[in-house]
């Protein structure tokens, strides 16, 4: 369900929706250049809204755009308090919680690509349910290796969150899709198990351990990421950060996707082979479970991750 929201943040003020237009000569449409979030904010259990690591979000976004050294004309804490406003404007139409978009690109002016032009930035917001869907986050879902490469961390800046390096993203999607499953799973050029289309990943292997790529592997740092390896840490169980193969994945006990969009949506299937037991299993779901009560405000542990509307 993609709500219609009233209002955009765009270049420091906010705009009908009607109005948050860009011309079709934006340099970043047809090249690409620009960096982007995903961000969540959750009703808590005492019926307030709260974004969830709101600060970490708006660091990455000015790491990724510092990576492509893309200027951005505002600070951390006015992109924290854009955000901020653009919620507390529409309050009324994101009681349940929202998703929220940053986006900063190269707008229009001079094409080619030594070009520099203004940067534009926006935030949006809007009501997006579980991106495997509810039935994924409660049965799981079925993915497939795909075909296309996690690119080398020498092509992608995968320390950034860039617009342009999604279309390989979407082949993947698209890809698995189109072949009857839910997800794609990228390796990288080394065949080594990198991340989902738009999600980290995590296994636990037949002995009970739980391990995840390393940062040094071609995947996002995700947010979600962090958080479940601290969760999975706090609750004092160790995981690994370190690479494995496909068939590593095939043979393990469970598997689950981490992501912003995604949450925490556990994987039941596997290039046709079952997982475990083909339901989620024991460490995703307490990894599930804890996750949801953190966002919702009920851990006061982590209580710093949320940011009050
Ligand atoms: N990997 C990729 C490629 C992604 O696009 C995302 C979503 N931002 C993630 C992982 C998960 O990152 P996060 O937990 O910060 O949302």
């Amino acid at each position: 369900s993609v709500l219609r929201a009233e209002h955009i943040w765009l270049d420091g003020k906010l705009v009908k929706w009607d109005e948050g237009n860009v011309h079709v000569m934006t340099h970043a449409l047809h090249y690409g250049l620009g960096v982007f979030e995903g961000i969540r904010a959750y009703k808590t259990h005492d019926g307030r809204l709260a974004v969830f690591r709101l600060r970490e979000h708006i660091q990455r976004l000015l790491d990724s755009a510092h990576i492509i050294m893309l200027h951005i004309p505002y600070t951390e804490d006015q992109l924290v308090e854009a955000t901020l406003d653009l919620l507390r404007q529409q309050k009324h139409l994101f009681a349940n919680g929202a998703y929220l978009r940053p986006v900063a690109f190269m707008g229009d002016g001079a094409m080619g690509l030594g070009a520099v032009n203004p940067t534009r930035v926006a935030v949006t917001a809007w009501d997006w349910g579980a991106y495997l869907g509810d039935k994924g986050i409660r049965e799981g879902i079925r993915a497939k290796v795909s075909s296309f490469t996690r690119m080398h961390v020498n092509v992608n800046m995968v320390r950034g969150k860039i617009t342009g390096q999604y279309v390989n993203s979407i082949l993947a999607k698209r890809e698995a899709v189109l072949a009857g499953y839910d997800e794609a799973i990228l390796l990288d050029i080394s065949g080594f198990v990198a991340e989902a289309s738009g999600e980290n990943i995590f296994m636990v292997n037949k002995k009970g351990v739980i391990k995840t790529p390393p940062l040094s592997s071609p995947i996002l740092d995700g947010i979600t990421r962090d958080t479940v390896l601290k969760l999975l840490r706090d609750s004092g169980r160790t995981v690994e950060e370190v690479t494995f193969t496909r068939d590593a994945l095939y043979i393990c006990n469970e598997i689950f996707f981490t992501g912003t969009a995604a949450e925490i949506t556990p994987v039941r299937e596997v290039d046709n082979r079952q997982v475990g037991e083909g339901k989620p299993g024991p460490i995703g779901k307490f990894v599930q479970d804890t996750y949801f009560r953190v966002v919702r405000g009920q851990d006061d542990r982590y209580a710093d991750w949320l940011t009050y509307v």
